[in-house]
């Protein structure tokens, strides 16, 4: 177990001494202690960082080329994936989740920074045409210290997509990861150092989100945020960043559909639309988690989910079972008190999933649920759940259809499954989500493929080459030369 910060390439204790307990969610016991970060350790890690970008990007990070970030990256990805079991159980220990769906985020993760190695030096700016006697070029530049504020759900894939993006571009980093999973980026920020990484380029201060990760996002020597977490929280790091006009990206939660047209290829879509809503045990903000399925098909495409629910089995990580446990305790709480809300609005659940006989009592485990006829005002239908609970709703046209997907708050992801490649298109583009999928559904996106929201769902896209661009500022340089 790693319990102190990483700051400058070191371990260093929590100023205040003080540490915050590991909880193995699989059955509510103490394993661990983390440091609780204050301001002074913020102070410690941004004045790191600040020192590797240097004043006017003269420190031992501002001064590499892109193609020496990139090679750094690549040795990075290459240790990762040397790695993947490693990563893999860190993950799944810290956040209770199959270790089969742990080792897939480990492998994304290499893949991430090998990604991102690749970009480095592919960025470029632009000439501009302008007046006779001018040669107007723009350049992208790193912001210089980004900070990184990280969910319990994807840590290590989040730190790929982010911080990879970030350190390509030649920022240096402040990574504060949930308070509930902060072992696996921790191990991250000792592995780029073991590979070469200079001091101050990936600094972790770990800790509870109001102290550590508020100081992060108050903090005057950082120069741009990515955040993502919860829709509630997006917005107070929204307002801390206004308070001194600092950029901010924002990934956030997700109501998304998945709309079944008569004429879907079943047996293409089920197995997805499953995954899509227990991956991760529901707890991906890219979750399928609401069904919307044509009358004429409504039934039969209910029987056949509800024989694949009840086949869903949930337990401990180490068995590599469809899920783990929820993450934490207010996590499970939160789930409880939604469903229990649900049952009182007199809600149908049409097939439950199990849990296996290994599944500790004192473990935070949800079994897959897959309610019917959820009317579309109710809270099922509206709210993010974060659980592996899949709310479905008939529809008839294609207009209700858009309608009914455009109906919530949210706009991450939208699933669309028919083979008429007319409808494909009209209710792609009608829909209000920042990705499309077409008879397929990427949980988590792809590496390649911008990810971000519309909506509530946040703002500033993430992975890709689009995802490096946010962690740039773009400069406008105008030469007159006559
Ligand atoms: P949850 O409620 O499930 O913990 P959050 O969105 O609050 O989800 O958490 C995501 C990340 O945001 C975590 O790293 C958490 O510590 C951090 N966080 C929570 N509150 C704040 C805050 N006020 N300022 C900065 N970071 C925060």
């Amino acid at each position: 177990m790693r319990k102190h910060h990483f700051i400058g390439n070191a371990w260093c204790e929590a100023s205040s001494g003080e540490t915050l307990p590991i909880i193995d969610p699989s059955n509510g016991a103490e394993v661990g202690q983390i440091a609780r970060g204050t301001a002074q350790d913020v102070d410690a890690a941004v004045a790191a960082a600040r020192r590797a970008v240097g004043e006017t990007f003269d420190g031992p990070w501002g001064v590499l080329s892109a193609s020496e970030r990139g090679r750094l990256l690549y040795r990075l990805a290459a240790a990762v994936q040397d790695r993947i079991e490693e990563f893999a159980l860190l993950e799944a220990q810290d956040t209770g989740k199959s270790i089969k769906t742990a080792r897939t985020d480990a492998i994304f993760l290499a893949r991430y920074l090998e990604f991102y190695a690749g970009a480095c030096d592919k960025l470029h700016g632009d000439t501009i045409p302008f007046q006779t006697g001018f040669t107007v070029m723009t350049i992208r530049e790193p912001h210089g210290v980004t900070g990184h504020i990280i969910p319990w759900n994807y840590p290590i894939q989040i730190f790929g997509r982010t911080v990879g993006a970030a350190l390509a571009t030649g920022n240096a980093c402040v990574v504060k990861p949930a308070e509930d999973a902060s072992q696996s980026v921790l191990r991250l920020a000792e592995l780029a150092a073991e590979v070469g990484f200079p001091a101050g380029v990936i600094n972790v201060v770990t800790g509870y989100g109001h102290e550590a990760g508020a100081c992060l996002t108050a903090h005057q020597g950082i120069d741009h945020i990515s955040f993502t977490g919860s829709t509630a929280t997006g917005r107070l790091i929204a307002q801390a960043a206004a308070e001194r006009h600092c950029p901010v990206t924002l990934e956030l939660g997700g109501k998304s559909p998945q709309i079944v047209f008569e004429d879907a290829n079943l047996d293409e879509a089920l197995p997805v639309i499953v995954t899509a809503i227990v991956q991760n045990a529901g707890q991906t903000c890219s979750a399928g988690s609401r069904l919307l399925v044509q009358r004429s098909i409504y039934e039969p495409v209910l029987q056949a989910l509800a024989e694949r629910f009840r086949a869903l089995k949930a337990g401990p990580p180490h068995l590599g079972l469809d899920m783990g446990p929820l993450v934490n305790r207010k996590q499970y709480e939160q789930v409880k008190r939604i469903l229990a809300k649900a049952e009182a609005d007199g809600l149908q659940v049409m097939a439950r999933g199990a849990l296996h006989p290994e599944a500790a009592s004192a473990g935070y485990y949800q079994e897959a649920l897959l309610y019917r006829d959820v009317p579309h005002d109710n809270s099922l239908a509206q709210q993010e759940v974060f659980g592996p609970v899949l709310a479905a709703m008939p529809f008839e046209s294609e207009e209700e259809a858009i309608a009914l997907a455009n109906g919530t708050d949210y706009g991450l992801v939208a699933g669309i499954w028919t083979q008429d490649g007319g409808r494909q298109m009209r209710v792609a583009r009608k829909v209000r989500s920042g990705q499309v999928f077409i008879n397929n559904y990427g949980a988590g996106g792809g590496v390649e493929l911008p990810f971000g929201g519309m909506k509530s769902s946040g703002y500033g896209r993430e992975k890709g080459f689009e995802g490096m661009l946010g962690f740039t500022v773009l400069k406008t340089i105008a030469i007159r030369h006559g």
